[in-house]
């Protein structure tokens, strides 16, 4: 790489400078830290982002209802989320109270509550904070995890699909330990920027073999793509153990070759358990 290629915006984990690889097909910008693994675009303003997740529409399609009628949801969604909560109940090994960030539909506390956790949620859009609670049976507190107040904390907080959305990852883990009871867990679940579908997809783009090139990295909505890699350093920067790391197809997807993809880390999600020290 060219010098040119060099940037002055540096990686929040390393502060090394990050290197411009490309833009996408909107001609967003993409930035990647080689030595951290991860690839981040230049930031939406709040206002933006809030705009973005505050439109209902958003919650429609995704398998999901405007309506929050769980019942009628796609059975991929629950199947997605019962795979969630068995992964939950098995990596956490104490703690009932559960925090749920950035809840959208709200099915995985509506279902975690069956299972006898005490759930609250948060979410961006009042359509999701003046309607889920009724539908879903649990509270829903309205705003950016840095804004709310809260008057608990918990002993497992879920950041499930939420992190790539994120101005900051460092303030929102950072945020989330605080709102943790000392050795509680934190599970992050995010989209696998090492995977073997966006490999393939980014050297396409990168040769210009794609149509819409990174369209894969969804930076209409995601200002980052992690790796595992890139989820040690996080947690590893704001004083958390790790203690569970895997990539794993999304649950509709689970076959022999994928779990062999996994085996690899080449799946296309990261998942990862941070825990709290006493
Ligand atoms: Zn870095």
């Amino acid at each position: 790489m060219s010098p040119n290629n060099k940037c002055d915006l540096r990686c929040i984990l390393c502060h090394r400078p990050l290197r411009r690889i490309g833009e996408d097909f909107t001609g967003k910008p993409i930035y990647k830290c080689h030595n951290c693994q991860y690839v981040c675009t230049t930031i939406s303003t709040a206002a933006e982002t809030a705009a973005l997740y505050d439109d209902p529409e958003y919650f429609d399609g995704w398998g999901c209802n405007l309506d929050f009628d769980y019942d009628r949801f796609e059975p991929s969604v629950h199947q997605q989320v019962d795979d969630y909560l068995d992964f939950i109940a098995a990596h956490t090994h104490q703690g009932k109270s559960l925090l749920d960030v950035g809840t959208g539909s709200g099915l995985l506390p509506h279902l975690a509550l069956r299972r006898g956790y005490d759930v609250e949620g948060t979410d961006l859009s009042k359509h999701v904070s003046q309607n889920v609670p009724a539908k879903g049976g649990f509270p829903v507190h309205h705003g950016t995890l840095e804004d709310i107040r809260f008057a608990r904390k918990y002993d497992i907080i879920t950041l499930l699909h939420v992190l790539e959305h994120t101005d900051d990852p460092l303030s929102m883990i950072g945020r989330c330990k605080e709102l943790l009871n000392s050795e509680g867990y934190l599970v992050v679940v995010v989209p696998n920027y090492q995977s073997l579908d966006s490999r393939l997809k980014d050297a396409l783009s990168k040769f210009k073999l794609k149509q819409r090139p990174y369209k894969h990295l969804a930076l209409g909505h995601h200002n980052w793509v992690f790796s595992i890699k890139s989820l040690e350093l996080l947690g590893e920067k704001c004083g958390l153990q790790i203690i569970y790391r895997e990539t794993r197809q999304p649950a509709w997807r689970a076959s022999a070759w994928h779990r062999l993809l996994g085996r690899f880390g080449l799946a296309t999600w990261c998942w990862i358990v941070y825990r709290k020290g006493v």
